[in-house]
């Protein structure tokens, strides 16, 4: 089988609200989608939502690098998944989420290939995943509305975006544990937001109000500090914008720095390096979560067949298409409340509305 042809797409979905975090905040979801033909008549499908303050790189220059990938894959087997992504890599070791696009529509063209649901290619079993939902930074009594409602919706997780100043997000965590119940669990995440006395000033005066784990608390570059958070306060550490790959993840186990691993097939480059931080994690007996930018159904239903793929994958956050104002993916993970069902079709078994896309600006390599 031969690639014929990539066509690149400027895929903006509009967003129900600006959504803030200690980072900043993002109006609309701008990314991009990766469409593969091949002589064989198969086509693969990609998307990578660009989250330019944790990744580097925006729809603009992902697409423009993209077009350059695209000429490397013209000619080649994209069943040599590792060839292809090899080639990319080498060619473009910066922006990952573009290329997790690419790694993307190959697994779903080589799945489709191999007739197989993605997650049963990758060797997987088809189970349900429960999602979390998570609240944007906003003033307490914005935030408590928005825990009352998950919870009154069946949320059985509530990840809750913090990282600004310790008693503002104190604050915020009392409005919100008074409006839900206990039994509910709290999700922390500072999205590097505090340093390290703040996220210590934080985390101590937790004890009680049944906060599951922080997520990045301090800068991503600062591994030493997790460790120490780690080890002097109760709440368990979770790295996000520390681990992109699997060098990353060897570094933090072997420092003893975090608890859990969030892997994101934005930040991994794809599903080929995704695996490979699981890989280092289980072997470290830890655990990991699958997260999410801000991509729309097609991208989460990749990311959904990885994380059924693999069972050391326990923790589930994939709810951006909750804040996006439209919906145009075609077939995907269904949500039945925070509930997630995985197609049990070829590949990734998700397309984007062809009358969606008759209104994307694209440009056709090949
Ligand atoms: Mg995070």
């Amino acid at each position: 089988m031969k690639i014929t042809g990539v066509t690149l797409y400027q895929y903006n979905i509009p967003l129900k609200a600006p959504i803030a975090i200690s980072l900043g905040t993002i109006d609309a979801a701008r990314n991009m989608l990766v469409r593969i033909d091949t002589d064989a008549g198969l086509t693969g499908w990609g998307e990578g939502s660009p989250f330019w303050m944790i990744v580097g790189e925006t729809q603009a220059s992902g697409l423009a690098a993209a077009q350059d990938v695209a000429g490397l894959l013209i000619g080649r087997d994209p069943l040599a998944i590792e060839h292809c992504l090899q080639a990319i890599l080498r060619y473009l070791p910066g922006h990952p989420t573009t290329r997790s696009a690419f790694d993307m529509a190959l697994y779903d063209l080589t799945a489709k290939a191999a007739n197989m649901p993605l997650y049963q290619f990758l060797g997987g079993a088809n189970r349900t995943l429960v999602t979390d939902e998570t609240i944007y930074i906003n003033d307490p009594e914005r935030m408590a509305e928005d825990a009352r409602r998950i919870e009154a919706n069946g949320g059985e997780a509530i990840k809750v975006k913090l990282g600004t100043t310790a008693q503002d997000d104190l604050d915020r965590l009392a409005m919100i544990r008074q409006v839900i119940r206990y039994e509910t669990p709290i999700r922390l995440d500072a999205n590097q937001g505090w340093d390290v006395p703040t996220a210590r000033a934080v985390l101590s005066k937790l004890g009680d109000w049944n906060v599951e784990y922080c997520e990045q608390p301090i800068l991503k570059s600062n591994v030493p500090g997790l460790r120490l958070l780690r080890q002097q306060t109760n709440v368990p550490i979770m790295a996000d914008e520390s681990v992109f790959d699997a060098v990353d993840a060897i570094r933090l186990v072997r420092e003893e720095a975090v608890d859990y691993l969030n892997i994101k097939l934005s930040k991994s480059g794809g599903i080929y390096e995704a695996l490979k931080i699981n890989a280092v994690a289980e072997a470290a007996n830890m655990a990991c979560m699958i997260g999410c930018m801000s991509e729309s159904r097609l991208a989460l239903t990749a990311n959904a067949h990885f994380a059924a793929a693999r069972q050391n994958i326990r923790l589930c956050d994939l709810d951006a298409c909750f804040e996006h104002a439209e919906d145009p993916v075609l077939g995907g993970i269904v949500y039945d409340g925070y509930q997630i069902t995985i197609p049990d079709v070829p590949g990734i078994g998700a397309e984007v509305d062809p009358v969606f896309l008759a209104n994307c600006t694209s440009v056709h390599i090949g």
